[in-house]
């Protein structure tokens, strides 16, 4: 053991038993780092590839202002976001807020009234019920007469298939699939999965667009769903391909149709994606889809660690220390509201910014139990950044994600691993026991 590193992280808060703990757990993931730098390489190649491919330039990284006319930097971003998710076209904007404004972006665009839109998958994200009308809400879809069918998964994970060749009809116009697990038990779905259901699905109905929400998945594999079928991906610059630089903004990527209704929608029927100007947005978007695959294998590790780390404890943890990697979260199940929020407050303390302050549980708008948040952000409310939140209710537990650095989510972890044992979560000799 390195004796001035250990100085170091004791310096920073760590205790000489937190410190071996986790160390030799980190040690014995040796192999499961040797797959993720080989992702991370490949993943950097699609990318500047991509760059090249378009003759990025030092102008490209320059923005306009005003209608954005003849935005050269935005004009070639866009088509580097298409070639690295191979497809014909996409949409890259600042004019985009947030990942749930891009899917209602793509919803709302490429559906008409009287479409139909189908979830193969069960509930999509929380935020997308309100844009969907599965609770009712002003502007939704269901306001514009676009109806929604859901298929649950089985109880094993698997899909429905017999009750999903039911709900396609005449009337399904798009059919939406959730990538990542978003805060919800069921698993990810890997880019083979996503595969088959896309198959499946064009199989009844060749001409029905299967839309991807990619969040939180893109880079944590070779592949990305448009290079198994997909239509449309459709995720946020402040997740995995803004890189943690992205100060804002959204992308979709696929079919020209597809893209081309998203343009005149986002602006309008007439402008399309001619006007918008980047602002000064144009370097950070490029520079950070450049970090993204390393930040995102950064990310995977810290998930890594941890699930490790909290499987050793004894805690449950989704997916398992084992499991292969389709997005960037990590669930932790405590069983205690102290757990959660002890975990909380060490991935705060570990924070470059509001690293001094307490998180503490609070009535989010929109949620049906206090939840808290630890986040110490450069960009806020980003969570590619190291974060965690969770409700608390049962079964208590706490969904952590991102870390630009794989440093500091080494870190964040070991400092989560104090707090438990100074607030007695788990025993004082943890250590003897679990190792
Ligand atoms: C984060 C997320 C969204 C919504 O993105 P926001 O930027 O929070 O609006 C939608 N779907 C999934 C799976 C997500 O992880």
């Amino acid at each position: 053991m390195n004796k001035s590193q250990q100085r170091i992280y004791e310096q920073m808060g760590i205790s000489p038993q937190v410190y071996a703990f986790c160390e030799n757990i980190w040690d014995s993931l040796k192999d499961r780092w040797q797959e993720i730098d080989a992702l991370s390489e490949y993943n950097q190649l699609k990318v500047i590839g991509a760059m090249q491919k378009n003759r990025v330039s030092e102008a490209c990284l320059l923005g306009t202002t005003g209608y954005g006319y003849n935005d050269l930097g935005r004009e070639s971003l866009e088509r580097v976001y298409a070639d690295v998710f191979h497809t014909q076209d996409a949409l890259v904007r600042p004019q985009i807020t947030c990942g749930t404004h891009a899917l209602a972006l793509a919803l709302m665009s490429n559906l008409r009234p009287g479409d139909e839109l189908l979830s193969p998958v069960g509930k999509p994200y929380d935020t997308l019920e309100e844009v969907i009308g599965i609770r009712p809400s002003r502007g939704s879809l269901a306001e514009y007469g676009i109806t929604y069918r859901q298929v649950d998964l089985l109880p094993d994970g698997s899909f429905d298939y017999e009750n999903i060749r039911k709900a396609v009809t005449e009337k399904t116009r798009l059919v939406t699939i959730q990538r990542s697990r978003g805060y919800q038990t069921r698993p990810t779905l890997s880019v083979n999965r996503l595969e088959e259901l896309i198959a499946f699905v064009k199989g009844i109905k060749p001409d029905v667009i299967c839309m991807v929400d990619n969040c939180y998945g893109e880079f944590t594999e070779t592949l990305e769903p448009s290079d198994v079928g997909a239509d449309l991906v459709v995720g946020s610059l402040i997740k995995n391909p803004g890189g943690g630089l992205a100060p804002i903004g959204g992308y979709l990527a696929g079919k020209r149709e597809c893209i081309e209704n998203a343009a005149c929608r986002l602006t309008s029927p007439g402008l399309g994606r001619e006007v918008g100007a980047s602002l000064n947005a144009l370097g950070a978007f490029y520079q950070g889809l450049f970090l993204a695959p390393s930040v995102t294998a950064n990310a995977l590790r810290s998930a890594i660690f941890a699930a490790n780390i909290y499987e050793r404890l004894g805690f449950s943890v989704t997916p398992g220390s084992e499991e292969s990697r389709h997005d960037i979260i990590q669930a932790v199940t405590f069983g205690t509201p102290q757990g959660v929020i002890a975990f909380c407050e060490g991935i705060q303390q570990a924070a470059p910014v509001d690293g001094y302050v307490t998180p503490e549980p609070w009535d989010m708008p929109g949620y049906d139990s206090p939840v808290i948040m630890a986040a110490g952000a450069f960009v806020s409310g980003s969570s590619i950044e190291l974060s965690a939140d969770g409700p608390i209710r049962e079964p208590y537990a706490v969904y952590f994600q991102g870390g630009l650095t794989w440093q500091h989510g080494k870190f964040g972890i070991m400092k989560t691993v104090q707090k438990l044992v100074e607030k007695g979560v788990i025993l004082k000799d943890f250590g003897k026991q679990n190792l």
